[in-house]
């Protein structure tokens, strides 16, 4: 399963997406435009795929230490945080 980076595209940012955040998802799944956390308007960040696998390999403590946060699929449309900053679950359910 591919991971997408995302950071802030606008003016506001939260503790949760200042630095830049991962999330995995399947090809298929809708690609973010907001932050899980605070919905301001994020970006997509295009990165190297020997990148990717690199970061795949670090540990969750060393993520959030490099200031990544990493959420795991743990249902439809739910994620889990498995490292870094910020809520222990969001979900894509946009409709509160
Ligand atoms: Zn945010």
């Amino acid at each position: 399963m591919p991971i997408y980076v995302y950071q802030p595209s606008g003016d506001s940012s939260c503790d949760f997406c200042s630095a830049g955040f991962e999330k995995l998802e399947k090809l298929t799944e809708p690609r973010l435009s907001t932050c899980p956390h605070c919905a301001a308007p994020c970006k997509q960040v295009i990165t190297a795929p020997n990148l990717h696998a690199g970061m795949s390999s670090l540990k969750p403590k060393n993520l959030a230490e490099k200031g990544f946060t990493q959420y795991r699929k743990v249902s439809k449309g739910v994620y889990e945080k498995s490292a870094g900053k910020g809520p222990q679950y969001i979900s894509d359910d946009g409709k509160d």
